[in-house]
Order: C-alpha cells, then sequence, then structure tokens
C-alpha cells in the first residue's frame, strides 16, 4: 500500500446502477437529526460523500454517468486515489454500454497507467436474473484491465450487502 488514510474515491457508474444509493448506505448515521448533512440526490454532477473502512477515510465523489456531464467528472480524474464502478448485474442490455464507458475511464490520459484500485460493484445482487460477479467481470472485459489492482464483488446497496466487504479491499489496496 501507499499508506494513505484519506483517500479521495470516485463513483462511477450508468445512472440507475445504485451509485446515490449505496452512498447512502455507506454513509455513517448523522448524529446531528436537526443538520442534516446534504444529500447525495439524484446524480447531477458530482457530490461528496464521506466513510470510513479499515482506518481510511474516504471522500467519496459521485459523478454522474450521463454522457453529457463528462467534462465535469473527468476534471476529478487526476485528484482520484481509487475508483469504485458500480454496475446494474440484472441490466444485460447496458452491460455493453457499462463496458464502453469503463474502457473510456480506464484509457483517459489522466487514469492511464496508473496504479488505482478499481473496485468494481456487481450491484443490484438481489434483483430477478443478476449476473454473478464473475459473468459481470466477463461482460465488462476486467481481464484486460493490467495497469491497476482491481476486484469485483456483488452487491446490494438497499440491504447494504457486500458493501463493506468491497470497500475493505479498497482500503487494504491504499494504506
Ligand atoms: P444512480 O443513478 O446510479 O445513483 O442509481 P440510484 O442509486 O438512484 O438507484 C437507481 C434505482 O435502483 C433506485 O430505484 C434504487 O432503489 C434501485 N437500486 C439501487 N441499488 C439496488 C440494489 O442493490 N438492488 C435493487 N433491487 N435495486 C437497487
Amino acid at each position: 500500500g501507499r499508506g494513505r488514510t484519506d483517500v479521495t474515491v470516485l463513483v462511477l457508474g450508468l445512472d440507475n446502477s445504485g451509485k446515490t444509493t449505496l452512498l447512502a448506505a455507506l454513509r455513517p448515521p448523522d448524529p446531528r437529526p436537526h443538520d442534516p448533512r446534504p444529500h447525495a440526490a439524484p446524480t447531477v454532477g458530482h457530490s461528496v460523500d464521506h466513510f470510513t473502512s479499515g482506518g481510511v477515510s474516504f471522500s467519496a465523489w459521485d459523478v454522474s454517468g450521463a454522457a453529457r456531464h463528462r467534462a465535469l467528472w473527468e476534471r476529478h480524474y487526476r485528484a482520484a486515489h481509487a475508483i469504485i464502478f458500480v454496475v446494474d448485474s440484472a441490466d444485460h442490455l447496458r452491460l455493453v454500454v457499462a463496458r464502453e464507458e469503463l474502457e473510456l475511464l480506464v484509457s483517459h490520459p489522466d487514469m492511464c497507467g496508473r496504479r488505482l484500485p478499481l473496485l468494481v460493484l456487481a450491484n443490484k445482487s438481489d434483483a430477478p436474473h443478476a449476473l454473478a460477479p464473475m459473468q459481470v467481470a466477463a461482460a465488462l472485459g476486467l481481464e484486460r484491465i493490467t495497469d491497476k489492482p482491481w476486484h469485483i464483488c456483488a452487491s446490494c446497496a438497499l440491504s447494504g450487502a457486500g458493501l463493506a466487504d468491497g470497500v475493505a479491499w479498497l482500503a487494504r489496496q491504499v494504506r
């Protein structure tokens, strides 16, 4: 690892993959109910969330999957220490689009060749007909990503299942 304890993580993925929901699930309970922190409401541009795992404090930039916002989120690439890429495992048709997005991301001049840990969340694992993580990995062509340590795990952002394990992997990569 690199001994980092403050980590900026980009959260990317197509719209409707579950980014907003999983960031809400990772968010620590708000100790000040009358002073709620701003919510990561339907993603436009970006918003920042915070969570911790394994002694690492994460600042998560939820960057929209909408192509029209690409210029916005590309500005954050250079500041990122890690990436979470969220996929709807039950949306078989759009896996092809997700693969194209991921390829654009990892081949971007500000990303290519950097050893940023990449956590892929095969989200909506609870949905009927959800693909298993290995099938999602194959559909995304993850085996072709050789310049970054990557890890895929199944998650359900609604229940939080799988999120802690995935984020713990990220924490181990950066520490
Ligand atoms: P975003 O556009 O990537 O931020 O996606 P959202 O977090 O807004 O989620 C899109 C929709 O998928 C919402 O209706 C969520 O309730 C639903 N959703 C998110 N995660 C899961 C999941 O793990 N399982 C199921 N069944 N639905 C999910």
